[in-house]
């Protein structure tokens, strides 16, 4: 059941004493209420005494829903992130089958009989007008008829109306099974490229097994890494089995998703958030029955149903959005990799920036590290260089050497990606006179400018009001400090005012379908110059695209996360990887204040590989993650001592069930302290030893949910945590 509690449940079968086979869902009492739940196992006897024990009102599946194999998946899920099982079979579940719905739902069609057909229309009109106009509507609609919901929507009062039409046999009435997927497209376009020799290897390697192992295809942007996928999804879909592909934000990826399908002839069945319940529904059929043998998804495509498994990719392995930062914290990369092992299939994780993780799998045999240092075809590296900030002034953002690259690239036909990791318009409102800075009234942030809407908002919260002419102190003059997207874009306009240009960021994109646009336009070269947040540099692939511009690339030289270093180095590689991916060699501008820190020197000349080299060599000594693994607690209440209070009661808890192998850091306040109004405190668990950690963890979480204190704070266990804070 979807509740959160980390236990299950003991009923009876239902009346008719057939116990439903596991992995079919059943309709239950729960309280007072009805409610969806999945039959995990069987069970000869309860600790509950037999009187107390309640009967399932019905079996919802006439067959198991979930295979043994997935609820594997689901178990390990729960038991690994330490949540509540319910809210993992939640997770697994699309909407509608969370709500008791047919796995086959039925559609209910209205269409006009011949009768209707040939009625007297002008006589009905007069004597009925409401049961002409419903008559009319179904008429106008055509032979297939209507289907029920729609009606609904078109004149809401239908039923009553046509109750009269059934009678006189106009109108009548079918339950027809929903379409099903289908995934024949005409055909695939042939391939014309020839695998360079990296690319033949790394394909031999892939295809030496159709059994369990993981492997890392670390390549440089444009290495070719998507056309090795291709050609290993290939043969196992003419194997007849299916492969699942994860991708970061398939809205920012619709070249992928096109190259697939034009590639492999097939249809692919796509799970992310811009689908209906139905459409979700419909292509979690298809897998689970086999039809569809192409699944796309974002991170919960993890635990889509696989009739036939053959192959799991994860495209972009070091995307941050595989991990989900609520509810149940999954990272949908690592359950990929379990579920490979389970199914017994093969795992490939892409990246030309793999996080250090992957990296020390690899140099522990683990996982098969297959390298792929050039670009594919004639494409060459982009040359890198830096912009001492210091003496050569940024205005607007934009320093005289990037302006002039801008100039020189646009001249001879070139087009030009400004990035910059920061919305709106400025960071930061600021007071001319008392250095007053504007901030929210529920987090400990400042507010950030918006000039198109006139509104500072709160990036954390959400918060939002009309921007301050007059500072809030002392009523002085305000300014806006420090640069956002909005404002880049509005000095290039200035600088570059017959050309085009584009603003790229979640401001931008909110539209449906305004990401596709963009990208549109982007890859056609419709626009000059494009600047805009990370949302550009996600895998796009734009032919023209010469030169790239990094504003203020000094956000993570200082950075007090473990992980500073490696982020950035990723940021600014794959940022820098979308420059000069075709004939025309890309050149990269880094705009820095710190031109001597040793940050830069390593990875212009060693690459994110030697910047990766590094961090892993300082984290070994530093015993930080993959060295040691990580849990977090978090907790916030309205109250400060409360979300400390509580953490204090779980440091106990733990110091007492610690062995040596455990760190315990904290509990401290977050490093944003508080946010939409609740205060937020963390407590560190570092520990050399998984398992140790693990069952820790395992007697941890039943006892701080009987913890009377945890009634008062939210809190959650953040297993292998990739924020801290
Ligand atoms: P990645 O996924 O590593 O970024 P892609 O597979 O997208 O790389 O390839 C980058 C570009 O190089 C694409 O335009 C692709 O068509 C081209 N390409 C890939 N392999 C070859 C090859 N062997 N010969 C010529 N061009 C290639
Ligand atoms: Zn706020």
């Amino acid at each position: 059941m979807n509740v959160p509690l980390s236990r299950l449940f003991d009923y009876l079968p239902p009346r008719d004493d057939v116990a439903p086979a596991v992995g079919c869902r059943v309709l239950v009492p729960f309280g007072r209420r009805h409610q969806v739940g999945l039959v995990l196992e069987h069970s000869a006897e309860s600790s509950l005494p037999p009187g107390k024990i309640r009967r399932c009102d019905a079996a919802i599946d006439e067959a198991a829903l979930i295979s043994a194999t997935d609820l594997r998946l689901i178990r390990f899920t729960s038991d690994y992130y330490h949540h509540p099982i319910g809210e993992v079979v939640a997770a697994a579940l699309p909407a509608l089958l969370r709500q008791g719905k047919a796995l086959h739902p039925t559609v209910e069609t209205i269409a006009v009989s011949d009768l209707g057909q040939s009625r007297d229309a002008a006589a009905l009109a007069r004597r009925a007008p409401k049961q002409a106009e419903l008559l009319e509507f179904l008429v106008d609609a055509g032979g297939n008829g209507v289907d029920a919901d729609r009606l609904t929507e078109e004149l809401p009062n239908w039923r009553r109306v046509a109750r009269a039409l059934f009678e006189k046999g106009y109108i009548a009435r079918s339950e027809l099974r929903t379409e099903d997927f289908d995934e024949t497209l005409a055909s695939a376009r042939a391939d014309s490229l020839v695998l360079n020799e990296d690319q033949q290897k790394a394909v031999a390697i892939l295809r030496a097994s159709d059994h369990f192992g993981a492997y890392l295809l670390d390549g440089v942007t444009g290495s070719g890494k998507t056309e090795i996928y291709l050609q290993r999804m290939r043969d196992v879909i003419e194997q007849g089995k299916q492969v699942l592909v994860l991708a970061p934000e398939i809205g920012l990826t619709p070249q992928l998703v096109a190259r697939l399908r034009d590639r492999l002839g097939i249809e692919p069945a796509l799970f992310h958030s811009g689908l209906t319940d139905t459409e979700r529904l419909t292509a979690w059929r298809a897998a689970r029955g086999g039809t569809a043998h192409l699944l796309v998804g974002t991170r919960s495509a993890v635990f889509t149903p696989l009739k036939n498994p053959g192959l799991i990719v994860v495209d972009e392995e070091h995307d941050h959005s595989f991990k989900q930062q609520e509810g149940l914290r999954y990272s949908a990369r690592d359950l990929a990799i379990v579920r490979a092992k389970h199914l017994d299939v093969p795992v490939i994780l892409g990246s030309a920036t793999p996080t250090l993780e992957m990296l020390q799998h690899c140099r522990e045999g683990k996982y098969k590290h297959i390298r792929l240092p050039v670009r594919a075809g004639s494409a060459e590296p982009p040359i890198m260089r830096l912009v001492d900030t210091i003496r050569a002034p940024a205005a607007d953002g934009i320093s005289e050497p990037l302006r002039e690259a801008i100039h020189a690239h646009l001249g001879s036909a070139g087009q030009a990606l400004i990035f910059l990791n920061r919305r709106g318009f400025a960071p930061t409102l600021i007071c001319a006179s008392c250095g007053h800075i504007a901030g929210c009234d529920r987090c400990d942030s400042r507010l950030t400018v918006h000039a198109h809407s006139n509104q500072l908002r709160c990036h954390h919260c959400g918060a939002c009001r009309s921007l301050d002419t007059r500072c809030g102190e002392c009523g002085e003059v305000v300014k806006p400090l420090g640069e956002g997207t909005q404002r880049l874009e509005e000095a290039l306009r200035a600088q570059f005012p017959e050309h085009s240009i584009m603003r790229v960021d979640s401001d931008s994109t909110k539209r449906k379908g305004a990401m596709h646009e963009v990208l549109e336009q982007a890859t056609e070269g419709d626009a000059d110059i494009l600047v805009g947040t990370q949302m550009l540099s996600k895998g796009h692939h734009f032919p023209k695209l010469s030169l790239v511009g990094i504003v203020n690339a000094d956000q993570g030289l200082f950075g007090t996360d473990f992980r500073s270093a490696e982020r950035m180095a990723q940021s600014i590689v794959q940022v820098a990887g979308r420059a000069g991916r075709e004939s025309r060699r890309g050149e990269v501008l880094i705009q820095t204040a710190f031109p001597e820190h040793p940050f830069w020197s390593t990875l212009i000349t060693g690459g994110y590989s030697r910047v990766a080299a590094e961090a892993l060599a300082e984290r070994e000594v530093t015993r930080w993650p993959p060295f040691t693994r990580l849990a977090l607690l978090r907790s916030a209440a309205h109250r400060h001592g409360d979300a400390l209070g509580f953490l204090e009661i779980a440091k106990r808890s733990v110091a007492d069930r610690a062995d040596e192998s455990l760190r315990i850091l904290g509990p401290v306040d977050a490093p944003m302290a508080r946010r939409a109004g609740r205060y937020r405190a963390q407590l560190l668990l570092q520990s050399s030893d998984r398992q140790a950690l693990q069952n820790l963890l395992r007697e941890l979480r039943p006892a701080l949910e009987q913890e009377p204190m945890a009634r008062k704070v939210r809190w959650s266990i953040d297993v292998d945590p990739i924020e801290l804070f």
